[in-house]
């Protein structure tokens, strides 16, 4: 038996294909170019190595605010989910102050 599925939406499907659960909003919503590393949002776990220091935007992480907007809603604390770093920043993309 041949099954075809037609996907009814092709632009919200490659937004849903591109975005790892535990982002605030569609991955490349953001300004282009930015990452999730480098968001004020983007939380990692405490570096530990030379290396991991060294190269810290390798190092998986999840979005901070998610996760307090995803606990607030369900009324308790919700997983921390996981995600590559370098995946394309969505709209909720907040910029580090610049340093003086
Ligand atoms: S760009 Fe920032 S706010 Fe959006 S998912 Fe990534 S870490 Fe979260």
């Amino acid at each position: 038996m041949t099954q075809r599925l037609t996907v009814a939406n092709p632009e919200l499907q490659a937004l849903i294909d591109a975005t790892p659960a535990g982002m605030m909003h569609w991955s490349g919503t953001g300004p282009v170019g930015k990452v999730c590393f480098g968001c004020l949002n983007f939380d990692q776990r405490q570096l530990r190595t030379k290396a991991e220091r060294d190269a810290p935007e390798k190092i998986r992480g999840a979005c901070d605010k998610y996760l307090r907007i995803s606990s607030a809603r369900a009324g308790h604390d919700v997983a921390r989910r996981i995600f590559d770093p370098l995946t394309p920043a969505c709209s909720h993309f907040r910029e580090p102050p610049v340093q003086p």
